[in-house]
């Protein structure tokens, strides 16, 4: 998403704008976004700043760190983001702040429970799903 800062009136600009997580490079092994980015940017403009206020929605699939079942959790967050108008360069890319807004969020080790067993560290089987027959417990 991109802002032409000479383009934006005194009262403000809304934008909206949908873009894949390859776009911005944000899948990781445990979190993978299932479908577009929707993006709204309400921006607003004084003399020498300009303020974004960007909501951000998108499906994501999210694996838990203990038995790697995949969890449909969703993402949404709210951002705001401020730069200085710089009349030599006049448009600004929130790409990599948007990017790196995504990914701090991010949680280290989720879990789809706090009860979570996890996997049989010997025969890797969900011991969420009942005992193993391996012999390890
Ligand atoms: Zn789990
Ligand atoms: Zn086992």
């Amino acid at each position: 998403m991109k802002i032409d800062t000479r383009q934006i009136p005194d009262e403000g600009l809304t934008l909206t704008e949908e873009f894949s997580s390859a776009e911005l490079d944000l899948d990781t092994e445990i979190i993978k976004f299932c479908g577009a980015i929707k993006a709204k940017a309400v921006i607003s403009k004084s003399y020498d700043a300009i303020g974004v206020k960007l909501s951000l929605n998108a499906p994501m699939l999210m694996s838990c760190s203990r038995c790697l079942q995949e969890l449909n959790t969703g993402f949404s967050r709210q951002i705001e983001l401020h730069y200085a108008v710089d009349k030599l360069e006049p448009i600004i890319d929130l790409d990599p702040d948007i990017r790196e807004e995504i990914i701090l969020s991010y949680p280290i080790n989720p879990l789809c429970s706090d009860a979570c067993k996890g996997l049989c560290p010997r025969c890797g089987c969900n011991l969420n799903e009942g005992g193993c027959n391996c012999g390890s417990t």
